[in-house]
């Protein structure tokens, strides 16, 4: 088990836009593995590449729909390939710890990426599920959801409501 350091929003690495994987080698193995490990110390549902200071175009994601049930996915190279509909809804994230914002999302998403593999694979995903997803892609642009949250604010101790989670 290996921890890495989780950039604040502050550092300008989280502005910047990761680069494709060339290969799906080693050290991007190891890479995923502790950004799995250090997602679950940070008690999040997401986490991206340049958040542990990686400027690749890789993230993982604890999906289902449901805490309970939830899936660790990994994506390397995604492409959101198609949008529909709007949710808003609280978001919050390890790079701006403390805090949470209420963002528009995509009610569904069309997804395709690599596993670690290398296999290309399609997807589609809903809900909160759809939220994770398009808040870890914002991360390989350089994008934070502090920019198109309308009323930032701070987290309530204690208080860890359903869609409050850090992403
Ligand atoms: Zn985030």
């Amino acid at each position: 088990m290996a921890l890495r350091n989780i950039l604040k929003e502050d550092d300008p690495t989280l502005r910047k836009r990761s680069r494709e994987v060339p290969e799906i080698n080693e050290r991007i193995l190891i890479l995923l593995d502790d950004m799995k490990d250090t997602m679950r110390e940070g008690a999040g549902v997401g986490l991206a590449a340049p958040q542990v200071g990686v400027l690749r175009r890789v993230f993982i994601a604890s999906l289902g729909n449901d805490q309970e049930e939830s899936e660790l996915k990994e994506f390397i190279d995604p492409e959101i390939i198609e949008a529909e509909g709007e949710q808003e809804g609280d978001e919050g994230c390890l790079s701006v710890p403390g805090y949470v914002g209420t963002v528009k999302r995509p009610e569904r998403i069309r997804i395709k990426y690599k596993d670690r593999q290398g296999d290309e694979k399609v997807e589609d995903f809903t809900d909160f599920d759809a939220v994770i997803v398009c808040h870890e892609f914002d991360h390989l642009e350089g994008v934070l959801y502090t920019d198109k949250a309308e009323d930032i604010r701070e987290a309530v101790a204690g208080v860890q409501d359903e869609g409050e989670t850090d992403i």
